[in-house]
């Protein structure tokens, strides 16, 4: 059978440090403003506050990138096929062909896509990040690819070998006898606006 990659995120091991939204922008080159992986915080009037009231407080973090939809929306309106799901279940851009229509940011329901207004700024104003990642430029989409440079390569999502806490994997949502299938089985992985039927391959874990 065909891999089918996803992650999981568990968010009782998650302290919301944003170690993963930094490494993510370093290993990607994102510019200035633009993150393709975000720490909310749940419940807060502002990111990092406390959810209820003194002395009653609590803080609950949730980590949201692209969700890699099985049933991506995305894909569907993309008018010039710049979007699409690849054989081994990953949702990607193919940025010369981006028209910077924004379609997919209107129809991705997790606001996981973001859009280069400006040509890209990137601060400290030499190269860093991962050579096999393509450049985006002024006028085109970006978003999350499970940093598919380093795992095409063996390894893993940069976000994952970076999180202090070891709350996020990475695996073959295919392969049973995964890490990530047996944590979803055993741990009852919950998706993310499961209503909306886009069929996320990134599960939650309470
Ligand atoms: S790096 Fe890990 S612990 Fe830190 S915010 Fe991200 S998922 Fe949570
Ligand atoms: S999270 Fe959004 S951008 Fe990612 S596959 Fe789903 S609809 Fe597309
Ligand atoms: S902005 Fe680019 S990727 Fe998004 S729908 Fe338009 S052409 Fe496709």
């Amino acid at each position: 059978m065909a891999k089918k990659y996803g992650m999981v995120i568990d968010l009782k091991r998650c302290i919301g440090c944003h170690t993963c939204a930094v490494a993510c922008k370093l290993e990607n080159n994102v510019p200035m403003g633009m993150f393709w992986n975000r720490v909310l915080t749940r419940e807060a009037s502002s990111i990092d506050l406390p959810q209820g009231n003194y002395p009653n407080l609590s803080r609950e973090y949730l980590p949201v990138a692209c969700q890699h939809c099985e049933n991506a929306p995305c894909v569907k309106v993309c008018p010039v096929g710049a979007t699409y799901k690849d054989p081994e279940g990953r949702v990607l851009i193919n940025y010369e062909r981006c028209i910077g229509c924004r379609y997919c940011m209107t129809a991705c329901p997790y606001n996981a896509r973001v859009f280069n207004w400006q040509e890209p700024v990137r601060i400290p104003a030499h190269d860093y990040g991962s050579a096999g990642v393509p450049q985006r430029k002024r006028g085109i989409v970006e978003k999350c690819s499970f940093c598919e440079q380093l795992v095409n390569a063996g390894g893993e999502p940069f976000c994952v070998t970076c999180c202090p806490a070891r709350a996020r994997k990475f695996g073959d949502l295919n392969d049973p006898d995964s890490e990530v299938a047996r944590l979803i089985r055993e741990r009852h992985g919950e998706r993310l606006l499961e209503d909306r039927g886009t069929k996320p391959q990134v599960y939650y874990l309470r």
